[in-house]
Order: C-alpha cells, then structure tokens, then sequence
C-alpha cells in the first residue's frame, strides 16, 4: 500500500513519465490547453480530432500510481453516513442515487442486477439495495470494498474488474466518476458490453470539461487572474476530462448508443426547475455530465462517408479552394464535395467518384486522406465520414468550372483557404473547418 501522501503532505512525484495518443480516439496531434498543478507541471492537451482534454506527458500507470491516486478518496468513508444515520450531505446523495435508479428502472423497464463499477465505499449500492435492486459493486482497493462489505453488507469484490468475469447477466451497469481515471478506455466498453444483457444499459457520469466554470475558470487563468490550488499531494489522476463531442464521437466509435444525456452539478436531487432545465439539460454547461447508453448490436456498424475538398494552384501560387451550394430543400450552405461510399467500394475510389460525378473536373492527382476522419449521428443512423483532398488542374491557366448538378447543387466558389474557413459563406460544420486545417497544413509541410 502507498503510503498516506494527506498526512504528512509530501509532493507526489511520479516515477516516470509518459507521452501518449488521445485516449478516446488515438488521435497524435494535440495542442497544449492547460498547465495544472503543482508548480504546473502537469499539463492537458486538446485532441485535435475529437476535442477531448488529456494528460499527456502523463505519470506512467502502475499500481504504485494506481494506489497513490485512489488512497486519497477513501478517507471519506463518513461523509454521508456515519453511526447508522445518513448525515446532511448523505440525504442529499441518497436522493440523488434514487433519481438515477429511478431514471435506469424506466429505461430498462424493470428492477434487477445492478453492476457498480468503483463502487468505493458502496454507498449507491446500499441504495440500490434499498430500491429493490441486486447490486455488485467491483472496486480496485481492497480497504474500500471492504468497508462496503461491512458497513453496508452489501456484495462488493475487490480488484480489477476487466479481469473477473460475471458472464453477460447485469441489467445496469453503474459506473460513476472512473472511467476519466482508466488507461485504456475502449477495454472497459468492450467490458461493460459483455457483462450486460442485450437491452441492459450503461449508465456513465464523468467530469464536464466545457461546463461554463471551467470555462471561466481557465479564461481567468489564461489572464493571470486565477492561480491553480492544487494540494501537492494530490496526484493527476484524471488522465482526462471529456467533454460532450468527444464521448459522443467515442460511444459511436466503441459501438454504443446513447440515449439520453445531461449535465449536474457536484450535489443535486432535484427539484427540476426552469433554471435547472436550461442549464444542465439544453444548455449543459453543469460540473459533471451523465450519459445513459445502450450496446449496439455488433452487426450495426456505422455508414461510411466521404467528403473530398478540391483544390488548385493559381498562376500566382495561392491555393483555392471549391465549395460547392446545397439546393434549398437540403439545407442551402455552402460545403465541399461529399457523399456516400458504395458497398464494396474503397473510400479512395468512393472520393474520387464523388468528386466526379458532382463537377466534372479534371484532377492532377489520385484524391488522398489527409489524416482526418469524424463520426456523427442524424436521424437516429451513425456515420463515419473520412477526409479526402485531390488537386485539380487549372483551364487555360484559370480556375475551372465545375460542371453542377442542379438537383443537388446551385452555385459554386474558389475561395482562399482562410475565406473558405472564415468567410461570409464558410464552411458550416465544425468538421468542414478542422478538415480545412488538416488541408492547410498538409499543403504547407508539401512546401
Ligand atoms: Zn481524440
């Protein structure tokens, strides 16, 4: 066991350090966001694939850190119940539980087995129980479970749950405030999908990285406002903090549904109030975020897209390039060329017959990815649409004429890279303008 950092005060050092990948989407490039921590020497980078905020150089994740990290939240084992009585702070979180299982209960249609995974002290699982419920809760250190044993005789095993096996039998699985603590992410999806029946669900809250206190948090930072207050003790044990697109695009990625989601603040059991209605539900802008999710059936893999940015050379050198306008009825905006990839065909050949077919044009080169792939959802179907760029060959020393399709498009554009990102007609989607970095700085390394 680690020795208690909280009494006597000592820095945590980690032992050795880490460079790593995005770890939702494994995304290399990053850009730094934040430095945090003592003497800030921490730090989070911002994917620029998926958005997600992650440590990166991170302490490397052994058991030592492992135990060091987790060692610090179990001593708060009487915060919410103490000499057989819930304390204030307990009431709350009873309530709050009872919500949530309440919300679970309507969406699976029934009452059953419940897996809480880091259960800590087991206190959701003394509510559940309470509820009507079976819970097993699975948590690594051993003093926690086995304060959950014997202050609430509830079933909580010790050790890493990746490794036991329960044989797909849960109708929930619970799994609070962890998962930002965990390595290897995808592992405990693919986890949580086998221990679930098929219409079982998973119930996921995490920190929210774009709540509006965090954003003015590191505004008042970013101006020397703010210092941070990080005890030296405390290790970094959120190796990330996600936001809302970034688990979006990675439940679609590790194959799940999600169902509903909002946000909520450290303490809540409601009343639902206007106020809380537009802030945590429309707005999410609260501390913490909870997503209800359902596996999909493996069989159901995303549609495949493809959108493919033309591009040409002036005489004078400046790169242009095509946006093509929507008709009316499909939404009028400006964007590059786009489309669906045929079954059987490959992306590349998928690109270039998209790019065919919607202007006609003559092209220098074969159309390459440029490193830039994203996942959406519309209308209740997933996609995955990759990023393509091909070259066109100037006319007579002129920027061609595409030759439009007017049922699909009305009008065409030669713009700027800058113009197509930031212009009076730009590129619409969020997708579109980090595609158009990706293009900007493929072509400069070119040079
Ligand atoms: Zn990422």
């Amino acid at each position: 066991m680690a020795t208690s950092l909280t009494a006597t005060n000592q820095e945590f050092k980690p032992k050795a350090w880490e460079d790593v990948s995005c770890p939702l989407c494994g995304e290399r490039k990053s850009k730094l966001l934040e430095r945090f921590g003592y003497q800030h020497r921490y730090s989070y980078r911002r994917c620029e694939k998926c958005c997600l905020a992650f440590q990166s150089p991170r302490p490397v994740y052994d058991t030592e850190f492992a135990e060091t990290a987790y060692e610090v939240y179990s001593t708060e084992t009487d915060h919410v119940y103490r000499d057989g009585q819930y304390t204030e702070k307990g009431k709350v979180v009873y309530a709050e539980y009872k919500n949530i299982l309440a919300e679970l209960e309507a969406l699976v249609g029934r009452k059953g087995r419940v897996l809480e995974v880091g259960c800590n002290t087991g206190f959701f699982l003394k509510v559940a129980k309470d509820e009507g419920w079976s819970p097993v809760g699975v948590e690594i250190s051993k003093t926690m479970a086995e304060i959950a044993r014997r202050k609430y005789g509830v079933e909580a095993l010790s050790g890493d749950w990746v490794v036991q096996s329960y044989g797909g039998s849960f109708d929930v699985a619970y799994c609070s405030h962890v998962i930002e603590h965990i390595p290897d992410p995808s592992a405990w999806m693919r986890k949580f999908r086998e221990v679930l029946k098929t219409d079982g669900i998973l119930c996921l809250s995490v920190p929210n990285m774009n709540s509006i206190d965090r954003i003015f948090k590191r505004l008042l930072k970013r101006i020397g406002l703010k210092k941070d207050h990080w005890q030296p003790w405390r290790t970094p044990d959120h190796l990330y903090e996600p936001c809302e697109q970034s688990m979006r695009r990675f439940f679609i990625q590790v194959g799940y549904q999600l169902i509903r989601t909002y946000s909520y603040p450290s303490e809540w059991s409601g009343p639902v109030s206007l106020w809380h209605r537009l802030f945590h539900f429309w707005l999410r802008w609260g501390a913490k975020q909870r997503y209800y999710l359902r596996p999909v059936a493996t069989a159901k893999t995303p549609q495949l897209k493809v959108q493919v940015w033309l591009y040409a050379y002036t005489p004078e050198g400046e790169v242009k390039t095509l946006l093509l306008r929507l008709i009316p009825s499909r939404g009028g905006h400006w964007q590059p060329v786009t489309g669906s990839v045929d079954n059987g065909e490959s992306l590349q050949a998928a690109a270039l017959r998209e790019a065919r077919e919607e202007t006609g044009l003559n092209f220098l080169a074969e159309p390459k990815p440029i490193d830039f792939d994203f996942f959406f959802e519309r209308r209740k179907v997933q996609f995955h649409e990759t990023v393509f760029v091909i070259e066109v060959a100037l006319e007579n020393g002129c920027l061609p004429v595409p030759s439009l399709d007017g049922k699909e498009h009305t009008e065409f554009k030669w713009l700027s890279l800058v113009e197509a990102e930031h212009a009076a007609a730009p590129a619409r989607f969020e997708s579109n303008r980090v595609a158009l970095r990706h293009l900007r700085e493929n072509l400069a390394r070119k040079k």
